[in-house]
């Protein structure tokens, strides 16, 4: 019998405050076992939870394995109650647990990310003779993908093989994700193709792994072969589609899946929307970006920071702020992703002010506690200003440990502006915290030749090849006819020269004479003529792809490139020409922001 409102009089038990409602008239035992049971759920704290155990303790009811494995149960699941110590104490006193207690008990350890606890679960069970089922599999398999333990990962796969469960619905897309997640996709891939009918999650499932490894192209190869064989895909399939997509800037396949998308029900979906806003907008097309969000009936806080990311990516500050007052009419609550977006539309508007104040609103009006993220957007909000010291201040006296990402932002700063010293400053304290990023040599190095600080160059390139550092190689991709085509800096300097490098050697000829000059300073190579720098600098991978793009597509088109990198000076230059020379559109979106290249101008202003 259970009324709410009387007191737990659970004698000869003392309790310190008796807190479940149970009136209990003559012995404890007259409390009905399905009562007991029922109790359970209602329970609010870990103490409840113990007098619950405490009663059935007294009564012998624990001696019935089912109110034991509810306890435990809801031990490991609740939230507010989780304690796997005292679950466990629990799953102690049972002499011969099943395999459903097992799996409960393995499920708790591995959301409590305590995956190691889970394998050893794992062995005890071997070790009372019971065999795991597909539910332990795939427990398992989350337990090690979230340790990224990859040995024990593989042991499971193992036994899962052995068993022959691995045929499992559930175990194939856990495995995956679970190779995915300790970065090997390679045998993430081998798993899919040993499958001989994937169903859809499958497919989700390493579409995703190829997503998340930056792989868009065989995400989307994979999409296309899931819809070949007739498979539907779900809303999990095409948000991954769309990011794969965004990522690429491919347009083209991306209007594409707009397409499928609406004949297909998706547009219900407001997660669905926001991929689409996000990838229209780092596809280039702000429009229609603007235009699936004006359709949507509910926009929740990742719609509007969607949309407020994209005007600031685009150039368009003012609209992204305007778009915050908005939100608040619209009683949306804005979160972290809102205030990057915000603090991004003051950096490429140069509004450091302002950026100071809705840094200072998001701490202490929407109690948003602010990540390195937020920390790059002030240091790169100041840098592009000039202000050059107050960066270097705000980095130095901040709560937390700078990255070195910190710095670098502010090193790049001191290379735009020309700050030599401080640059050098800066540069000890990245290579205080990391001295194999190649990038940072060559901006100092940048910086040093124009000021005609030759000794400083020759000790910076000496240091880099030292200590093997590595430049990462710029790669920019452009899409035509729904083939995205990648180019990579130095394709053909000192290979065979295809077609595409004659028509850019073409190119550039015809730049020179309506008054482009190449910017050889820019050139981070020893001993080199000047010549020979040109070819380097003409070799970029941002000029080969617009190149290929004015070679492969119908004069007025627009010409689409994403890189990979912050596009360098030089290639800016020659850009402006081209849109000038052969009155085409270009929008480049390099690693920091949208460049629309029109008659000879660009959007940033020359500010980048
Ligand atoms: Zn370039
Ligand atoms: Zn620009």
């Amino acid at each position: 019998m259970i009324m709410a409102s009387t007191v737990l009089q659970l004698t000869p038990l003392s309790y310190p405050k008796p807190i479940i409602g149970i009136r209990q008239n003559s012995e404890p035992s007259l409390l009905a076992f399905h009562d007991l049971l029922s109790l359970i759920p209602r329970c609010a704290s870990l103490r409840e939870l113990k007098q619950i155990h405490g009663y059935a303790i007294k009564t012998h009811v624990k001696d019935d394995i089912s109110v034991l494995t509810k306890l435990i149960n809801f031990c490991t699941s609740n939230p507010t109650i989780s304690s796997m110590e005292y679950a466990h104490k629990m799953f102690d006193e049972i002499p011969n647990p099943d395999i459903v207690l097992f799996n409960t008990m393995a499920r708790g350890y591995a959301r409590l990310e305590n995956s190691l606890q889970a394998m050893v679960l794992l062995a005890q069970l071997l070790c009372f003779g019971l065999l795991p089922d597909d539910y332990t599999f795939s427990t398992l398999l989350k337990a090690c993908s979230r340790f990224k333990a990859l040995e024990e990962g593989k042991q499971v796969h193992c036994l899962a093989l052995k068993l022959g469960v691995i045929d499992n619905v559930y175990v194939h897309p856990t495995l995956i994700h679970m190779y995915t997640m300790c970065n090997d996709i390679d045998s993430a891939r081998r798993v899919f193709d040993k499958i001989s009918e994937p169903c859809v999650v499958t497919y989700n499932a390493l579409i995703t792994s190829y997503a998340r490894k930056s792989q868009p192209n065989e995400a989307l190869a994979l999409f296309r072969e899931l819809q070949e064989r007739d498979l539907k895909p779900t809303d999990v399939t095409m948000l991954v589609v769309l990011s794969s997509c965004a990522l690429l800037g491919a347009l083209g396949l991306g209007k594409w899946i707009h397409e499928y998308v609406k004949k297909n029900g998706f547009v219900q979906y407001v997660k669905v929307n926001t991929a689409l806003i996000d990838m229209y907008a780092k596809c280039g097309s702000l429009d229609d970006a603007v235009s699936v969000f004006e359709n949507m009936h509910v926009r929740d806080t990742q719609a509007w920071s969607a949309m407020i990311l994209a005007y600031a990516a685009h150039g368009h500050g003012f609209k992204a702020l305007s778009m915050l007052e908005e939100m608040n009419k619209a009683k949306v609550w804005p979160d972290e992703i809102t205030f990057l977006g915000i603090l991004y539309a003051c950096t490429h508007n140069g509004l450091v002010e302002k950026g100071y104040e809705y840094f200072s609103s998001m701490i202490h009006k929407y109690g948003i506690v602010p990540s390195i993220k937020h920390y790059g957007c002030m240091v790169d909000l100041l840098g592009r200003a000039g202000r050059l010291d107050d960066a270097y201040k705000f980095i130095d006296e901040l709560p937390i440990k700078p990255t070195p990402i910190l710095w670098r932002t502010l090193l790049s700063a001191c290379g735009s502006h020309g700050n030599v010293e401080l640059g050098k400053q800066v540069i000890q304290r990245i290579f205080e915290l990391d001295d194999t990023h190649g990038g940072d040599y060559v901006i100092l190095s940048n910086l040093c030749a124009r000021s005609g600080k030759w000794e400083d160059v020759n000790f910076l390139r000496k240091m880099m090849k030292d200590r093997g550092a590595v430049k990462v190689p710029g790669c920019s991709s452009i899409e035509v006819n729904n083939v995205v085509h990648e180019f990579f800096s130095g394709d053909g300097v000192n290979s065979t020269s295809t077609a595409l490098h004659h028509a850019l050697d073409e190119l550039v000829k015809e730049l020179k004479l309506a008054g482009y000059v190449p910017d050889t300073s820019l050139v981070f190579h020893a001993n080199i003529g000047d010549e020979e720098k040109e070819v380097v600098l003409r070799y970029h991978s941002e000029k080969l792809a617009i190149a290929f793009g004015l070679l492969s597509t119908p004069p007025g088109t627009t010409i689409r490139v994403v890189k990979n990198l912050r596009v360098c000076g030089d290639c800016h230059n020659a850009a402006k020409f081209i849109s000038l020379i052969f009155g085409r559109q270009i929008i480049l979106r390099d690693v920091q922001r949208f460049h629309h290249f029109k008659g000879g101008k660009c959007s940033c202003g020359d500010y980048w």
